[in-house]
């Protein structure tokens, strides 16, 4: 069978908040201010639709005050997607503005690493205050009882889910957190998600500073570097440049490649 090439489309779904730099870049420039957009990735290519991060449910979003906030469901349909019939859905790591959003998609199959939902969903200590700052209790309970469902798809490690689409497991930002690399028709992409905020983490090895372990962050870096077929090709969670420099296909949606 012929490997497609996919594009990967940007969806802006919130934003952007003004957050101190040092937040997104780990600790450097103490005193500047960065924006940060929150997005949805959708990957499309033959008869493929597969949703990249839920986004935030529009309870979650009304109770942290998100500003500039709008349904992912409605950005989806700008671009002709209805969430209500996506059937395969990518959740890079379970934190609220990635994963919150996952009742909004009732239909699709949910690739997690096992070991990220492991966390998540059973160990007391994803219980602890610094973890709770970024939890969707919501979206882990939907999670929760996904469990033993065909819809759960747990991956344990790198795997190929459709031909030219693949996961892998990057480690860092959280313990489970997982990039997807896509064919596309200028080579290998990689959809980072968190794995760095900003674009400039690719190039200067400084992540955010959402630190679960530093020296599997670093693992990672290597990693979808070495996979990607250009830096240029790697596209990070949250940086406002990806609503600016790519082409507009819809209101706060742009192809990235
Ligand atoms: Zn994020």
């Amino acid at each position: 069978m012929k490997i497609p090439n996919y594009e990967i489309y940007a969806l802006k779904y919130a934003g952007p908040f003004a957050r101190p730099k040092a937040m997104v870049t780990w600790f450097t420039d103490l005193d500047q201010i960065a924006l940060v957009d929150y997005y949805v990735f959708v990957i499309r290519g033959g008869e493929q639709t597969i949703i990249v991060d839920c986004g935030c449910s529009p309870q979650l979003a009304k109770k942290r005050n998100l500003i500039h906030y709008v349904n992912p469901t409605e950005v989806l349909k700008r671009i002709g997607v209805d969430a209500r019939k996506v059937e395969n859905v990518v959740v890079t790591h379970i934190h609220f503005d990635h994963v919150s959003g996952i009742n909004l998609f009732p239909r699709a199959n949910v690739f997690v690493q096992e070991s990220e939902f492991n966390f998540w969903i059973k160990n007391p200590m994803a219980q602890r205050a610094p973890f709770l700052l970024v939890t969707d209790p919501m979206a882990n309970r939907y999670l929760a009882k996904l469990q033993g469902t065909e819809r759960l798809r747990l991956i344990r490690g790198d795997r190929q889910i459709f031909p030219g689409i693949e996961l892998l497991r990057a480690p860092g930002h959280t313990i489970g957190h997982q990039v997807v690399a896509v064919q596309t028709a200028k080579g290998k992409a990689i959809i980072g998600s968190d794995a760095a905020h900003m674009f400039s983490s690719y190039r200067t090895d400084i992540p955010s500073a959402l630190i679960t372990d530093m020296i599997a962050w670093m693992k990672s870096y290597d990693k979808i570097r070495q996979k990607a077929s250009s830096i240029d090709l790697i596209f990070p969670g949250h940086d406002p440049g990806m609503m600016q420099n790519y082409p507009k296909v819809a209101e706060d949606v742009t192809r990235l490649v």
